[in-house]
């Protein structure tokens, strides 16, 4: 029997549109054999929408949202969204993969929507989901957990509301310039800037705060940009690593998904001691945030040598020119490996638990 999939896209986040790439990427590279799949789409204002049963993979997302009667808008979420088509009497989907990115996707709230459900699904659990959307919460982890990394300080927007030039201040003294000024709970560098004076740390105080009610400043650091894919559940391994080069000041939005003249090499030029290292390290933070499934993680390499974490994405780029897919393919796992390979750990995880 074919497995039923559905498929989460869109969402209401400032990473919707990469959430479109990678579902038509993942609809293309389906094996339409072993699977049934049904798109489930939802809107940049939070409207879930399904459409009906693909035969073949949709060769515009935009179309099939709106297709016909059956796919318009419904005005809010319903369970009805994760029964299949047919005549047996309540056939649920077998396991939904959520490609969402950013919040309202990636940080545990659909997870915990599909627990309650009790449906089986792709990725990490809401811990780890929430855990790693919220950079300042995964960074407290880190440092527990042992994990190198940059300096780093949160503010919230009341506090800066309240007196900025305290938080600039405090800024300046611990951390000093240049620093990253980070929405907290974000991706895809949306809202992120490189502040290098007081004029620009209070330009990109403004725009961090347009896309979060907290935010994250990080000490600057001059690197080399290490990812590394890691798979799996309790026994979770890695990929090859590789190397991100930006052409720009560092790797931005549109440098990410415009451009796309960033360099990536794979594997990154590393001796086996330091590919170790950074495997150990991946390893330990998948661990500390209770991780499943899949997720990137990213490190800076000194110029003296000393990795440093900078994070861990829980839903990384997934179309197949996006990182996480191409760091497997150099590994040995093709594209449509590495869906299965996600659903049947999807699966495997949700039997666990009962
Ligand atoms: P994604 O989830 O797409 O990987 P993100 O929005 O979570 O991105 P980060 O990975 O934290 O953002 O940062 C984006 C980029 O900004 C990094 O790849 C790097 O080029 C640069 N950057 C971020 N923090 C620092 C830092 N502390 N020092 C130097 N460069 C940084
Ligand atoms: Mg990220
Ligand atoms: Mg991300
Ligand atoms: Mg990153």
């Amino acid at each position: 029997m074919k497995t039923r999939i559905g498929l989460l896209y869109g969402g209401k986040s400032a990473e919707h549109k990469v959430s479109m790439q990678t579902a038509l990427a993942v609809m293309k590279a389906l094996d339409f054999e072993n699977y049934e799949v049904y798109p489930i789409y939802i809107t940049e204002e939070g409207d879930w929408t399904k459409g009906p049963q693909l035969s073949a993979p949709a060769e515009n997302i935009k179309q099939l949202e709106f297709a016909d009667g059956s796919n318009l808008p419904s005005p809010s979420f319903s369970p009805a969204l994760f029964q299949a088509d047919g005549k047996e009497e309540s056939r649920t989907l077998d396991v939904i993969f959520p490609l969402l990115h950013g919040p309202n996707g990636e940080d545990g709230t659909v997870q915990g929507l599909l627990e309650l459900l009790n449906l089986p699904y792709v990725g990490n659990g809401v811990l780890a989901s929430s855990a790693g959307m919220d950079k300042i919460i995964m960074k407290n982890i880190f440092a527990q957990a042992g994990l190198p990394q940059v300096d780093y300080i949160a503010a919230l927007r009341s506090e800066w509301e309240k007196d900025c030039d305290k938080v600039y201040a405090l800024v300046e003294e611990r951390l000093g310039y240049p620093c990253f000024v980070k929405p907290a709970n974000l991706g895809s560098s949306v809202g992120i800037s490189k502040a290098s004076s007081k004029q620009e740390l209070e330009v990109a105080f403004k725009e961090a705060f347009l896309f979060d009610r907290k935010i994250i400043v990080e000490q600057g650091v001059v690197a080399r940009e290490i990812e590394i894919g890691v798979l799996g559940n309790d026994e979770p391994e890695c990929s090859v690593a590789g190397e991100i080069v930006p052409k720009k000041d560092f790797y931005d939005y549109k440098a990410k998904y415009e451009d796309g003249d960033t360099a990536m090499i794979i594997p990154a030029e590393l001796t086996e001691q330091q590919y170790a290292e950074v495997k150990e390290m991946a390893i330990t933070a998948f661990k500390a945030l209770d991780c499943s499934g899949l997720v990137r993680a990213d490190f800076f390499l000194t110029k003296d040598g000393q990795f440093l974490i900078n994070e861990v994405n829980t839903m990384p780029g997934f179309t197949p020119f996006s990182m996480f897919p191409l760091l497997w393919k150099h590994t040995g796992v093709t594209y449509p490996q590495l869906i299965e390979k996600l659903v049947n750990l999807g699966i495997e995880r949700h039997a666990e638990k009962q």
